[in-house]
């Protein structure tokens, strides 16, 4: 492959590429990236890749991110009971004490390996 520019990076119509591709940071705003996605609370939800960015870089492949469609986008998976029961269950775990099993009230720090009671008794 010949070496990539900027300007050989845009194919919108994938003629090129084979699907529709664009100069890093050149994309149109209706196509998000996975993480771009995410940071607006979103995820791709099952929709095929819609185009890709490639940015090129010196004697190596060209860096790639593929792009999804805004409008096919579906929100993050909600919180369900069970989601906040388990994420509730990790937490109570972490505050408890291995020393004396008590529920600290707080997250038992690493640096203790247990509650400052069991940590400092004499205190
Ligand atoms: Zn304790």
């Amino acid at each position: 492959m010949s070496r990539l520019t900027l300007a050989g990076c845009f194919d919108p119509d994938g003629e090129r590429f084979g699907i529709p591709t664009y100069p890093w940071r050149y994309a149109p705003d209706d196509l998000a990236t996975r993480r771009q996605l995410r940071i607006r609370g979103l995820r791709p939800g099952g929709q095929d890749i819609a185009a890709q960015i490639l940015r090129p870089r010196r004697r190596r492949e060209p860096l790639t991110a593929y792009l999804y469609r805004v409008d096919l986008a579906r929100p993050v998976r909600p919180m369900t009971p069970a989601r906040w029961a388990a994420l509730a269950k990790a937490n109570a775990a972490r505050r408890r004490c291995p020393e004396c099993g008590q529920d600290a009230g707080y997250v038992i720090p690493p640096t203790l390996g247990a509650c400052v009671t069991c940590a400092y008794p004499e205190e």
